[in-house]
């Protein structure tokens, strides 16, 4: 396993992260639970064999993934590893409810700290309250208080609130999403070189787009087959976001051993270092994206203009997932993205048909009807 630097932190973390939220179920009455005894193989198997970063929050698996994780790293692996959990702002509703919160977290991971605390999913709808409440002087006695040791976030949104978020408070790390299709989206390509410059550690989320980028498509295959070295589309997937220096983990949602040990196997290469790609590379995946880009879906950037939406609806998030539920030809990542979002109240169902969102979008879109086209194909997702 191959190490770096994790911000201004005198330590160092594997290059791939366990992100705790897809971690393997068990389907039984029409609902969903981890399959503890998969889980916990899965993750005593990461934690022995050179990961030691491992990414939960409150509300992964129906708030039941810091418990997992917790009983898994019993006996011993807990202190050879960094946790990192969050925090979300809708489970905040007093000041008393964020101390109430972290210490039942504590329990659940069976630990007296976390090396790493968030506040989860800062975006466009809550930054607002989450800057007037000062949340983040709450974290700081937790860390006085010797509860946790470092202070960050994780983040969805553009790259204008990403820099107002980064400079309103000296975060220790920030988590963000970030792939080979989300260089111009999302905090964007920027975000990565703004955060080094800080010398926030970053961790990426979502390095596969929700596993999208693990299946290419018939014309993607055949751009990644005309490369003379040859890489399944999650190595490739992967080495765009190894070559930045700035990246300290990259968090990888795996589900079962086989993904696990693939994805141990590249991180471990000697070439799987920051500055990876060569010219003809990066020429390759900027094909890669084109081709994704071409393809006919609601023509959203993300830039946020239309929001935030007075009924809380995230539209940009909506039409993310449904884009991708249609690039990927696969809706069920989507589906379960937008179960999280629907959990934030942040769903198409919530549109009240204002109109006070359309007259800012840059693109023309229909957005109150493109949002209902959005939900009915997303919504129903049993977690
Ligand atoms: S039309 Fe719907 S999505 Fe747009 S601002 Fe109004 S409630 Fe929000
Ligand atoms: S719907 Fe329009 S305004 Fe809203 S994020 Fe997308 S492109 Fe921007």
């Amino acid at each position: 396993m191959n190490y770096r630097p994790f911000g201004k932190n005198n330590y160092q973390v594997s290059a791939l992260g366990l992100g705790c939220m897809r971690l393997p179920r068990i389907f039984e009455n029409n609902q969903a639970r981890v399959d503890e005894e998969k889980a916990f193989e899965l993750i005593r198997y990461a934690a022995t064999h050179g990961i030691n970063y491992f990414d939960t929050a409150l509300t992964y698996h129906n708030s039941t993934s810091e418990e997992v994780l917790g009983k898994a790293l019993e006996g011993g692996l807990r202190k050879q590893v960094k946790i990192a959990t969050k925090q979300p702002v809708w489970f905040m509703h007093t000041q008393a409810d964020i101390r109430r919160n972290l210490e039942n977290t504590l329990k659940k991971l069976r630990t007296d700290y976390l090396d790493i605390y968030l506040i989860h999913n800062i975006n466009p709808s809550c930054w607002k309250e989450i800057r007037q409440r000062e949340i983040f002087r709450e974290y700081e006695k937790f860390r006085e208080e010797g509860m946790i040791k470092s202070i960050g976030f994780s983040f969805h949104g553009g790259p204008q609130l990403f820099s107002e978020v980064l400079a309103a408070y000296p975060w220790e790390m920030c988590q963000v999403q970030q792939n080979l299709l989300d260089t111009d989206k999302e905090a964007t390509e920027n975000a990565i070189a703004l955060a080094g410059q800080k010398g926030c550690a970053l961790v990426i989320m979502e390095p596969l787009r929700g596993g999208g980028l693990a299946q290419a498509t018939k014309e993607v295959q055949s751009i990644y087959d005309s490369f003379p070295v040859k890489r399944s589309p999650v190595e490739w997937a992967f080495r765009h976001l190894l070559n930045y220096h700035q990246v300290s983990t990259i968090l990888s949602g795996m589900s079962t051993m086989e993904q696990l040990k693939e994805n141990i196997e590249i991180f471990s290469r000697p070439e799987s270092l920051p500055g990876c790609l060569s010219s003809e590379e990066k020429a390759l995946l900027n094909r890669v994206k084109a081709s994704y880009d071409a393809i006919n879906t609601i023509p959203c950037t993300g830039c946020e203009y239309c929001m935030p939406c007075p009924h809380g609806v995230n539209i940009s998030r909506a039409f993310a997932l449904y884009n991708d539920a249609l690039r990927f030809e696969n809706f069920a990542p989507s589906q379960r993205g937008y179960w999280f979002t629907t959990t934030m109240g942040g769903d198409a169902g919530r549109c009240k048909e204002c109109g006070a969102c359309t007259q800012h979008c840059p693109q023309g879109i229909d957005i109150i009807q493109q949002l209902k086209v959005a939900h009915q194909a997303l919504k129903g997702w049993i977690e």
